[in-house]
């Protein structure tokens, strides 16, 4: 019997607020990928006081990407966990057209590539409200009313021409983002068919 074992690797794309934590949680729960998400990174290294966290919080608290270079060594240093080496799910990264790049060659040194970009579609006031509704119980300095419009800008400047990178690869499965956790999950489930 001839087994599978190539690697699978996810990105969950779009804008804050539109659901990638949580339906990647679920995602993760259901194929054993690990989901590593960069912010959730980036606030650990904040809170842990360490070097990148100190490049990083004013750009986080202001709503602003973190400059590409550190991100890159963020990259680098996830793709190479163990962990990861079965295939990972991206939650919040890449966000930039170099991010991209780098992680494209980053999994080719591995004989990987991007598999699937799920990018959940979800209407600007909806979004807006999810972030706010989330604030008081997340605490994030940039769920803040300021800093959402702020990261809502940058994403359609800066993470936005990523669409067009994905589709021109063939991998971009756009995915409805409105709706229950549930219904959610099952429209990633048929995506990507698993
Ligand atoms: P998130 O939890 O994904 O909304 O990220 C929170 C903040 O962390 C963002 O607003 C950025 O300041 C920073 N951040 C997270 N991931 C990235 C990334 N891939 N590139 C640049 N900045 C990032």
């Amino acid at each position: 019997m001839y087994l599978d074992l190539r690697a699978v690797n996810v990105i969950l794309f779009g804008p804050p607020g539109a659901g990638k934590g949580t339906q990647g949680q679920i995602l993760a729960a259901r194929t054993g990928l690990p989901k590593v998400a960069t912010g959730d990174l980036l606030r650990a290294a904040v809170t842990a006081g360490s070097a990148l966290g100190e490049r990083a919080e004013s750009y986080m608290n202001h709503g602003l990407l973190v400059p590409d270079d550190v991100i890159a060594e963020l990259i680098e240093e996830v793709l190479g966990w163990p962990e990861a080496s079965r295939g990972i799910i991206m939650d919040g990264f890449p966000r930039t057209v170099p991010q991209a790049e780098a992680v494209d060659r980053l999994l080719a040194e591995r004989n990987c590539r991007v598999d699937h970009v799920l990018k959940f579609e979800v209407p600007e006031d909806e979004l807006v409200r999810r972030l706010l509704g989330r604030a008081p119980e997340q605490g994030r300095q940039d769920d803040a009313p300021k800093a959402i419009q702020q990261r809502l800008t940058v994403y359609r400047q800066e993470t936005e021409p990523l669409n067009t990178y994905y589709r021109d690869r063939g991998v971009l499965l756009e995915v409805d983002g409105t709706g229950s956790v549930h219904e959610i999950a099952e429209r990633v489930r048929e995506a990507v068919g698993t």
